[in-house]
């Protein structure tokens, strides 16, 4: 994915540059310098960390989980976060999402964290609401025992068919090869991601 390479070297500013003027004033020294260093520091932490599509952390419940040794850093709340595709990294108070990688270290008062996950990457999976492979937590797949495959089953019979219909297997499964599955005899439904022996 495009999201992932831009990753490493992307500058992130979660600063809401209007308000500090505001804010030098109110405190009496230069908020844009601090937010500069401050956003400097950040820049360094988030081209460290590892980027790249986490399968581990595609459950919603496992995202929440990576919460428990999180300082209350930020305005917003585990539940919110991890819903958000977020889970904490345990560098600093960095967050990142399991799709598209994008780490943040802050909040935004007035923003929720899936605002500021589109608005630093609109292109994520995630936030498009495309099929990345998110397990949310409430997620109940219920299953239709009826045979689903298109064109029968005598249309399978060849090997090569069944590995052909596990084209659109989706890349977040790991550790189940298409070929081994055709090879038992499987044909990808493509619902539901569930494989079906004949
Ligand atoms: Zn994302």
């Amino acid at each position: 994915m495009a999201t992932q390479q831009k990753a490493s070297d992307e500058r992130i500013s979660q600063f809401d540059h209007n308000l500090l003027p505001e804010l030098s004033a109110l405190l009496g020294l230069d908020a844009g310098q601090l937010a500069k260093e401050l956003e400097e520091k950040e820049q360094k932490e988030r081209a460290k960390m590892q980027k790249g599509y986490n399968s581990q952390m595609r459950s919603e419940a496992k995202r929440l989980k990576t919460f428990v040794t999180y300082e209350p850093y930020s305005s917003w709340i585990p539940q919110e976060m991890a819903a958000s595709g977020f889970y904490f990294t345990g560098v600093k108070s960095g967050i990142q999402c399991f799709c598209c990688s994008l780490i943040l270290f802050g909040a935004g008062l007035t923003r929720l964290p899936i605002e500021d996950h589109k608005r630093f990457h609109p292109d994520c999976g995630f936030i498009l609401n495309k099929d990345v492979g998110n397990i949310a937590k409430y997620d109940i797949r219920v299953k239709n025992l009826k045979s689903r495959l298109r064109g029968g089953k005598m249309r399978y019979q060849e090997e090569e068919a069944r590995l052909a219909s596990f084209r659109n297997w989706p890349f977040y499964v790991q550790g189940i090869s298409p070929c081994v599955l055709s090879e038992a005899g499987f044909v990808f439904t493509a619902e539901f991601m569930e494989a079906q022996r004949l």
